[in-house]
């Protein structure tokens, strides 16, 4: 939907209590939006964007903010619309160049790691103090249907032969609001509405900050592989990866006939929820079927999962190196199940040489699931395909696996697992999965 249909979402607020941080809910464009939006010479759709400081000073701002930038465009692309992202002034703006869905527009900037706010601006031409007065106040009537807040202006002036000097602007604009709106009143330390004038080229108005998601963006973290099962932890895992700016490639071991096309498709999908963050994931498909049923042969039944998990690290770790990733990422948290037991983990650690990301571990359950839901991964996730963990899942596995004894009963596996890892290496399957 277009505002040109006349659903556009305004910018009109309400604050819900949500997880401790505020979120903002918009109903109907205010008429007077849509008007000058749609005639107005000086009135014109744009976000400006907000990042978190962290990790954009120094040498390091200038990279942070090209993949701000870029990751935004990708974004953007899923919106319909047409859209300029400029850097000015140590800022991103987002302007839209034609009609433009308005909620998707939000909803993909959401989902950019990197940006901490979004708020959507209003350009005013500079047609003098009075014309800005009159523009401020039906800003503040159209945005505001209730008027009963406090506010305080905060103005900018990074253009410095504006008549006025901020404080100046703040006073003058201040007593112009309180002029039109005598129910309003002004509050400078916890004001309900803080209305940003900032003086530049033309006017820029905002008041609202719709919450980004935080992070890093994408790309300026290097590059990690996702060992993706089809559960609930692992797209929480990558998910929470990438956003520290990591990119994400991911590995799929499936074991068919025993796993299914759905159960495989089900681990794509997961993916697309991961790559709605992270960009473009590289699944590999891994055919584990034959190195699974060797080790059920050879191997004690209460340590196969232990083994099994040990050749996954392996294959993924061989494959995270040749396509340059550093380091693996598992959705593990301690206690889980018997394989995520601290031994356990010990022992599938133990093969590895690259770093083992497990940005679950201390999670309980509840806290996976919620991040699951919020990411839109939950509802795939728990889809009840088999996976190729529990169909070889022994009835007591051990919880408490000796390291030592484990590489022991790995020695029966001595006269075929080579040849049996270099095959499964050659089944892989490279799925480029897009949201
Ligand atoms: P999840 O909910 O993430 O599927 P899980 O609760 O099924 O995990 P395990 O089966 O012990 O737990 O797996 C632990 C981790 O090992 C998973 O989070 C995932 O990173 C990896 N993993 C398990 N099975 C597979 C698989 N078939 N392919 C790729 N990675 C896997
Ligand atoms: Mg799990």
């Amino acid at each position: 939907m277009s505002y040109m249909a006349g659903c556009y979402p305004g910018l009109a607020g309400k604050r819900c209590k949500g997880h401790g941080r505020a979120e903002w809910v918009f109903p109907a464009l205010p008429a007077f939006y849509r008007e000058t939006l749609q005639n107005g010479e000086n009135m014109y759709k744009s976000f400006l964007i907000k990042y978190a400081e962290i990790g954009v000073k120094g040498k390091n701002r200038y990279l942070f903010e090209e993949a701000l930038v870029k990751q935004i465009k990708y974004a953007l692309k899923k919106a319909e619309g047409e859209f300029a992202v400029r850097r000015t002034d140590g800022r991103i703006y987002v302007d839209a160049l034609s009609d433009f869905d308005y909620e998707e527009t939000v909803e993909s900037l959401k989902k950019v790691f990197g940006i901490s706010g979004i708020c959507p601006v209003v350009y005013v031409r500079d047609e003098g103090f009075e014309k800005l007065g009159h523009d401020v106040v039906r800003y503040i009537g159209d945005v505001y249907p209730d008027r009963n807040k406090s506010f305080k202006v905060s103005a900018r002036r990074a253009r410095k032969n504006y008549p006025l000097n901020s404080m100046e602007i703040n006073v003058e604009l201040g007593a112009v609001i309180l002029d039109a709106y005598p129910e309003m009143r002004v509050d400078v330390h916890k004001p309900d509405i803080l209305l940003n004038v900032e003086v530049r080229d033309n006017i820029y108005l905002y008041s609202e900050i719709i919450p980004g998601p935080g992070g890093m963006p994408v790309g300026t973290g290097g590059k990690a592989m996702l060992l993706l099962s089809g559960g609930i932890d692992s797209p929480v895992a990558g998910w929470m990866i990438a956003k520290r700016g990591v990119k994400i490639d991911a590995v799929y071991f499936h074991a068919p006939p025993y796993t299914s096309e759905r159960a495989k498709q089900k681990v794509v999908d997961l993916a697309k929820k991961v790559a709605a963050y992270a960009g473009p994931v590289w699944l590999h498909v891994i055919n584990f079927t034959d190195i699974q049923l060797y080790i059920y042969d050879k191997c004690p039944h209460d340590e196969l999962t232990i083994i099994m998990r040990r050749y996954m690290m392996r294959i993924a770790e061989h494959i995270a190196k040749e396509t340059e990733c550093l380091g693996l990422i598992t959705g593990e948290s301690i206690g889980q199940v018997a394989s995520q037991t601290m031994a356990s983990l010990a022992a599938t650690n133990e093969v590895c040489t690259l770093p083992v990301y497990r940005p679950l571990i201390g999670f309980d359950k509840m806290e996976i699931v919620e991040i699951a839901e919020k990411i839109d991964s939950y509802e795939t996730s728990i889809l009840p395909y088999e996976d190729c963990c529990t169909i070889f899942v022994a009835k007591h596995p051990v919880t408490k696996p000796n390291v030592n004894v484990i590489k022991r009963h790995e020695e029966n596996l001595h006269e075929g697992i080579e040849e049996l890892v270099a095959k499964a290496l050659e089944t892989d399957e490279v799925i480029v999965v897009h949201d």
